[in-house]
């Protein structure tokens, strides 16, 4: 929350006045964490939207992306890439969130690092931040950068927006295994895309649901940490259905924690839930080998 803060144009004052507002719009029984972080996401939005004002821009139905001249060839793939990313997002999760979603494309990694003093994983092609989809450009990491239909299905854009519109549902009631768990779901299901390595194969250890709900981002083994939240996402939906599902993130974005909207809607206590996924996810989900990779 502190680096949110520090993120805001006007500072302390302008969230003084921010949660003013707040008081005075909503009248919503809302956890207050609910209420202020839609203010302060629209805060750091609109400071992003002012620091990338001179950037060119394209929008398209439901985006406006913001990109430099050397990704002038880029856009209309990565507006291609968005929309198609759109419909099946917005179905699966049921919401519409309102107004166009902005994407910045990044020029080269460097520059993408240099944001906000962003320390994240140097070789992702994208992250989403204050309301924002920031992505690498194509160029900086395909082969070949014209390839729509690949960019479509190994691009970070189904991934983003779908943090994006749970961001948007939930205002920040979520944990992290949950957004990264959704956001892999919808790149499985509407592109058939999977992070499968070495590294995370669901037959050996495996974190506990405690480990993955503590510092998500400091486990060790991020790729493992990463597949076993879809693993537990495609079981509540492939096994429990989507309806499921659908019922986990209204009661969330009614402000409800995950791990209870989880035990509600299934029915199950949580270490159940966590011995069914991770069974399920021995006997259902690809495991890396070497002749299949
Ligand atoms: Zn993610």
């Amino acid at each position: 929350m502190r680096d949110l803060l520090e993120m805001i144009p006007g500072g302390v004052p302008a969230v003084v006045g921010l949660v003013v507002a707040g008081l005075l719009l909503t009248t919503l029984p809302l956890h207050p964490q609910m209420w202020l972080y839609p203010l302060v996401r629209q805060a750091v939005e609109l400071k992003i939207r002012y620091q990338t004002s001179d950037m060119l821009a394209k929008e398209t139905p439901h985006f406006i992306i913001k990109y430099t001249e050397q990704d002038a060839d880029m856009v209309d793939m990565v507006a291609t890439a968005a929309e198609a990313a759109y419909k099946p997002v917005t179905t699966v999760l049921d919401y519409t969130p309102r107004g166009k979603a902005i994407v910045l494309i990044y020029p080269d990694r460097q520059a993408m690092k240099k944001a906000y003093g962003w320390a994240g994983d140097a070789s992702a092609m994208g992250f989403y931040w204050g309301g924002v989809i920031q992505i690498l450009s194509p160029k900086a990491w395909m082969k070949n950068s014209q390839a729509v239909e690949e960019f479509i299905t190994t691009g970070p854009l189904a991934h983003e927006y779908t943090h994006l519109v749970l961001d948007h549902m939930a205002r920040g009631n979520y944990t992290r295994w949950f957004t990264e768990g959704l956001a892999q779901y919808m790149e499985y299901k509407a592109n058939g895309y999977e992070w499968i390595t070495v590294d995370n194969r669901l037959t050996g250890k495996l974190y506990t649901m405690a480990e993955l709900e503590g510092d998500f981002d400091g486990l060790p083994n991020q790729a493992l940490a990463y597949r076993q939240s879809l693993a537990a996402v495609r079981y509540i939906a492939e096994v429990h259905g989507e309806a499921k599902l659908n019922e986990i993130l209204r009661s969330v974005t009614a402000g409800q924690k995950v791990n209870k909207a989880i035990k509600r809607a299934l029915g199950m206590d949580y270490t159940t839930f966590e011995t069914m996924v991770n069974l399920w996810a021995k006997g259902h989900m690809k495991q890396y080998s070497k002749t299949a990779n």
